[in-house]
């Protein structure tokens, strides 16, 4: 059995005063029956981090540099992230691919760069809309997904890996729960050819996830919790998800 996994991934969304209450209305929500994490922006980390101490729930970055150190002017490394206790790094969101021209080589460069400081990378694959609508939605998130494998190597068992449509990704259009569901069972099988332990991987599902539609698409077989954007801004509605995982 897999836990389920619900995180929140807050954007360039914040401010000090904004995200205590936030966090404030999560920590009282407790205890929830999945894993719980908030990936927030860079100069909100370490807050978070003393707000989050002495609770079960978890906090990552958005982002994280393939490089170890050096003059990479703007760019945080996975060893500064991991220094004061950071667990997950989303790495490979579309939002990074298209507007930072990430590359899925530089994606799974990230990727090892995480792991490698024991941050556990959150990889994100997804098609647009235009791949979809010519049948290219399993090539291209395998495309994705293969470069990381490949850097990965024997390590491709410690990833969380999202799928998140991008053409499901704050227009409120979600995948239905048997689109969504068919992804993963592909994202599924190809990890099963790399890895023994394909079975215990957290594979999650974001996209317009919201209270009311959570339930049906965590009930899928290989989706294990949820990737949250715009949801996972508001206590009330971050919290029912989780609830729904
Ligand atoms: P929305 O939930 O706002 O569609 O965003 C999804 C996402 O990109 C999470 O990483």
């Amino acid at each position: 059995m897999r836990r389920k996994l619900v995180v929140g991934n807050w954007k360039m969304h914040g401010s000090h005063k904004g995200n205590a209450e936030l966090l404030a209305g999560i920590v009282g929500a407790r205890p929830f029956a999945c894993d719980v994490a908030v990936c927030v922006p860079f100069p909100y980390l370490s807050e978070t981090a003393v707000t989050l101490a002495n609770t079960d729930l978890r906090w990552g970055a958005q982002d994280c540099s393939a490089h170890e150190q050096g003059a990479y002017t703007g760019e945080v490394s996975a060893g500064m992230l991991a220094e004061f206790g950071c667990r997950y790094a989303i790495v490979g969101h579309s939002e990074r691919r298209a507007y930072h021209g990430e590359s899925d080589q530089v994606v799974a460069d990230k990727a090892k760069a995480a792991l490698a400081r024991g941050i556990t990378p959150i990889v994100c694959v997804g098609e647009t809309l235009a791949q979809r609508d010519a049948g290219e939605t399993e090539a291209v998130v395998k495309r994705q997904l293969s470069a990381v494998i490949q850097k990965l190597a024997h390590c491709v068992g410690e990833m969380v890996v999202a799928y998140e449509p991008v053409w499901a990704i704050g227009t409120g259009r979600t995948a239905t729960p048997e689109q969504a569901q068919a992804v993963h069972a592909v994202l599924r099988a190809q990890l099963k050819a790399a890895t023994p332990r394909a079975d215990t991987m957290v594979l999650l599902y974001g996209g317009s996830v919201k209270p009311d539609n959570a339930a049906s698409l965590f009930a899928q077989a290989d989706i294990d919790g949820g990737l949250i954007g715009g949801a996972a801004l508001k206590a009330e509605d971050f919290v029912a998800i989780c609830r729904a995982a």
